[in-house]
């Protein structure tokens, strides 16, 4: 019922020809998959150039942000509308590196989530506690707040967002969750998708995990049957690596 979905986040990194380089052997080697959806999120300068790297297979091209405001006196910030005409489907929203370098909010977030939809992008919405919040036994009530602050007034239709459970403490440190970890927070954001819109959608949302995921964990990661996607960071710099990671799913 659930397409597994593999996202790589490129972050701040590679150059153009980089870019389009990785694009297209992830083309390469993980577009012939089609028991998982595939997407890459690259720096907004490359996106139209991995674009045309990317035609003719299925891999979908996303924005790592957008920006709320439709158009104007923004310097430095891209709409929404932007992303789509430069052929992302669908955009990151809420990243911990955002929320955590860049001060993101929850109600900003939920600017954005809004904006994103209202242009026709799907949203992948990140969320995720830091390891203080962790240690304090804070993990369900943090991720809560930001579901409940993040989505503040929005019906969530499962076709047009897709949830990424990313511990900040997993963040590119190397130091992945247990699978039963992954599999507790994202059980317990199931039955929060259950009690605040219904079974169906509860049901039918993708819950990605994120967090130091590579080829050696990512099947075990995607076994746990609450983990239906993951959102890669470093290991999706490299198309090998990315497409082991495909593979897995
Ligand atoms: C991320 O930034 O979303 C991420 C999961 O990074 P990494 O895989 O490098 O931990």
């Amino acid at each position: 019922m659930r397409t597994p979905f593999i996202v790589g986040n490129w972050k701040m990194n590679l150059d153009s020809a980089g870019a389009v380089a990785l694009a297209k052997g992830v083309a390469e080697k993980s577009a012939g998959n089609s028991k998982a959806r595939v997407g890459v999120c690259p720096p907004f300068p490359y996106l139209a150039g991995v674009k045309s790297a990317l035609s003719g297979s299925s891999v979908q091209l996303g924005s790592q942000n957008i920006y709320f405001e439709a158009k104007g006196a923004f310097t430095g910030e891209v709409s929404a509308a932007m992303a789509l005409d430069v052929g992302c489907q669908f955009t990151l929203i809420g990243h911990s590196e955002r929320r955590l370098i860049l001060g993101e909010t929850d109600a900003v977030i939920n600017k954005k989530v809004n904006t994103a939809l209202a242009a026709g992008l799907h949203v992948i919405l990140c969320i995720g506690e830091t390891l203080e919040q962790r240690q304090q036994n804070n993990t369900e009530a943090v991720v809560e707040s930001q579901l409940q602050g993040s989505l503040a007034g929005i019906t969530l239709d499962p076709s047009k967002i897709t949830l990424a459970y990313e511990p900040v403490w997993a963040i590119g440190t190397g130091v992945v969750a247990t699978p039963e970890q992954a599999e507790a927070v994202h059980h317990f954001i199931r039955q929060w998708l259950t009690r605040t819109y219904s079974q169906d959608v509860s049901q039918a949302t993708c819950i990605q995990y994120g967090g130091s995921v590579n080829p050696g964990n990512a099947k075990t990661l995607l076994s746990q049957p609450n983990v239906d996607g993951l959102l890669v960071g470093g290991a999706s710099l490299k198309a090998d690596d990315f497409a082991a990671i495909v593979a897995a799913a």
